[in-house]
């Protein structure tokens, strides 16, 4: 017998093309096993999927279906401190709030309590992918990735690298560190999951050595995965790389190992023109983090520069230097900070919520090099979406009356929360 055929007919939104939302009404989007095989108005739906094998899900006038959101940078290990040591810079941050709950990550049974959680709390908020940072500890990590591998998300996940310049009782020596994410990637493996992969994960330049660099940009490619990074996030993190002359790697760009076209550095808020450039010509990623750049003061990152310059942006929530899990909050930041930085730039053209739901979307599916597999309702991709309802009970604001999709949509964006995300998808299987 053929497997069954998934039909969702109603307001289909998402970006067939890089910065294009397209709306169709009264659409379809024809689902079979994990896979989108058919996309259009449901008008062409007659004589089509006729057999018995096709379940329907017929959305109301007040829902939309959109692709799953993806946030590509957060550290699921910072969680129980969200909200806490906001307005500190973000050396200052790390030392008071952040270096000691990481160590706790030391104990499996509160691991899996916290990373339970957040993989949890962000797919309720219609997070379908997520980029992990996990705590320099394999074992703890890899309970991160078992949370995402139960509970149905897609994720990469990386066990951090942490050298140099941290705590005396939460740092690896170098052997250890490259040791354990050669270990981490050997049980990664052995999970055989298609929806939870590792990734490299050094956390700031300054935090790992030269060697250690190039040796982790070496495992990268000898087992072909991503790496993700931290990168020009603060002055005082760039003053802190200046001020010691024998890094001659300065920060990522001077090391070709760590520029790849799989490579995503967050933030990149203080960047020259160079380093732009340098990124564009790698084909690395920037992980644009708002809030996190709002709470830490670290400055407002140009995201307009980096898309004229042709490098791949998606948007991260940051936590817990970002305060909130949801990556609606997420481009609702970003278009904040791109209009603040417009009030001071003469003819710069801030990023509308089209842009914001593109970051946030296709957008990111690039920047983690898995728009072959995910970021829009392209045929053949893997059906990852949202049932997005603005009339629910207890939600977030109340509905008078009828709206278009297009309302519906920018209601979503500005006004929306997880209680109007109503149904979760990853691959094809029902999340929430
Ligand atoms: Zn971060």
């Amino acid at each position: 017998m053929e497997s069954i055929v998934d039909l969702f007919i109603g307001n289909i939104i998402h970006c067939d093309q890089p910065f294009t939302v397209t709306v169709i009404q009264k659409g379809f989007v024809a689902v079979q096993r994990n896979k989108i095989i058919a996309v259009g108005h449901s008008s062409e739906l007659q004589n089509r999927f006729t057999s018995e094998n096709v379940r329907k899900t017929l959305l109301s006038d007040s829902q939309i279906l959109i692709p799953g959101l993806i946030d590509t940078h957060i550290h699921a290990c910072q969680y129980p401190n969200i909200g806490v040591g906001m307005n500190k810079p973000l050396l200052q941050w790390l030392k008071d709030h952040t270096y000691p709950l990481e160590k706790k990550f030391k104990d499996a049974q509160f691991s899996k309590r916290c990373y339970d959680a957040v993989v949890k709390k962000t797919l309720s908020y219609g997070t379908t992918t997520a980029a992990y940072f996990g705590s320099i500890y394999t074992d703890s990590t890899l309970i991160l990735a078992d949370s995402a591998i139960r509970l149905g998300q897609r994720a990469l996940v990386g066990k951090v690298n942490l050298t140099k310049n941290g705590p005396a009782d939460y740092i690896e020596t170098s052997e250890e560190s490259l040791r354990e994410t050669r270990r981490f990637i050997n049980e990664m493996s052995k999970k055989n999951s298609e929806l939870v992969k590792p990734i490299i994960t050094p956390r700031f330049a300054v935090s790992v050595t030269k060697e250690d660099l190039k040796a982790l940009g070496e495992m990268a490619k000898e087992f072909n995965l991503p790496i993700q990074a931290h990168m020009n996030e603060t002055i005082d993190g760039i003053k802190q790389l200046e001020s010691r002359p024998g890094d001659v790697h300065k920060n990522f760009t001077h090391t070709h190992e760590i520029l790849t076209e799989k490579s995503l550095f967050a933030h990149c808020v203080h960047m020259t023109k160079e380093e732009i450039q340098k990124l564009a010509d790698s084909g690395s990623a920037i992980a644009h983090c708002p809030d996190s750049n709002f709470n830490l003061l670290s400055g407002i990152c140009d995201v307009r520069a980096f898309i004229e310059a042709g490098v791949k942006v998606g948007l991260g929530t940051d936590v817990s230097a970002g305060c909130s899990l949801s990556i609606m909050n997420a481009m609702r930041y970003a278009i904040t900070a791109s209009t603040a930085l417009s009030f001071s730039k003469k003819g710069y053209k801030p990023l509308n919520y089209f842009d914001a739901f593109y970051l946030a979307t296709l957008g990111g599916a690039k920047a983690l090099s898995m728009d072959d597999k995910i970021g829009n309702f392209e045929v053949g991709k893997e059906f990852d979406a949202l049932i997005v309802d603005l009339d629910v009970q207890n939600g977030p604001v109340d509905i008078f009356g009828e709206h278009t999709a297009l309302e519906l949509f920018q209601k979503f964006i500005f006004t929306g929360d997880d209680r109007n995300v109503t149904a979760v998808y990853v691959a094809g299987n029902k999340v929430k």
